[in-house]
């Protein structure tokens, strides 16, 4: 079954065309893996999903509702978000970013669950509850951004460049987690890179975007025999095939 749908999406900002008649699907328990360079439209496809970016043209469907006739807010909580930064609230410990969601959904104990996610994120709660955001490192704020987005048990997961800033090491590591945790939870994902190699890695499927179109979309595994034009192009350059 398709979690997530997006029939035509259309998105422009003045003259500019971010989006330019997208379509994709997202079964149940696949990783999309959203590829293209800067300005491509990944983020603006990322954010019309849970309504952060509202289309001019075309729909997007999650769980089978047509977005736009949901509330926004709701949606918004049903669904984690994993921001290019993390987007952690600074001035708050780790435990209280992770056990947002569930308390602001009425779950019982969100504190626990805020605890529970830490360490399916790979993070000690007995260590990291208390901490501050700036007093870890950028491999362990972007586990704790996961571990929020992840806390209230959401069907879907929406990731925008979630280690594009971390050294080579680090995120391999984090890649690592983010595979396991992905697995543990059953959740469908949608991860933006810039980095193939990368989305190869954490993705069962891939979308390669340029200029507001998909130029190419596979399973990750047959993406390397499937490839023509620019995401052959990209593969090359990627090492990955050529
Ligand atoms: P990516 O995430 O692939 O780097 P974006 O979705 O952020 O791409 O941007 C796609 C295009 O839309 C770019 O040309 C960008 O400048 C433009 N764009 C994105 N958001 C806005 C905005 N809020 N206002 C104006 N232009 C925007
Ligand atoms: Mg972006």
């Amino acid at each position: 079954m398709a979690l997530i749908r997006v029939e035509g999406a259309v998105k422009r900002y003045g003259a500019a065309v971010a989006l330019d008649g997208v379509s994709l699907r997202v079964d149940a328990g696949n990783c999309l893996g959203l590829v293209g360079e800067s300005g491509s439209g990944k983020t603006t496809l990322l954010r019309s999903i849970n309504r952060l970016t509202d289309l001019d043209e075309g729909r997007v469907l999650v769980r089978g509702n047509p977005v736009n006739t949901l509330d926004p807010v709701r949606l918004r909580r049903s669904i984690g978000y994993v921001q290019q930064d993390g987007g952690l609230i600074p001035h708050w410990t780790c435990l209280a970013n992770t056990s947002l969601v569930p308390g602001l959904l009425g779950l019982e104990n969100a504190s626990g669950r805020g605890r529970r996610a830490l360490d399916a994120a790979g993070l000690d709660p007995d260590t990291f509850a208390d901490r501050y955001p700036r007093e870890l490192s950028g491999g362990q704020r972007q586990r704790v951004a996961i571990a929020r987005a992840m806390a209230a048990g959401p069907d879907i997961l929406l990731m925008d460049e979630p280690f594009g800033a971390l050294d080579a090491i680090t995120r391999s590591e984090a890649q690592a987690a983010f595979i396991a945790l992905r697995r543990a939870a059953g959740v469908t994902a949608v991860f933006v890179t810039h980095d193939l190699v990368e989305a190869m890695l954490v993705a069962t499927h891939i979308a390669v975007m340029k200029a507001g179109r998909i130029a190419l979309q596979a399973p990750a595994e047959d993406l390397a025999d499937s490839a023509t034009g620019y995401a052959a192009e990209l593969l090359k350059r990627a090492g990955v095939a050529g």
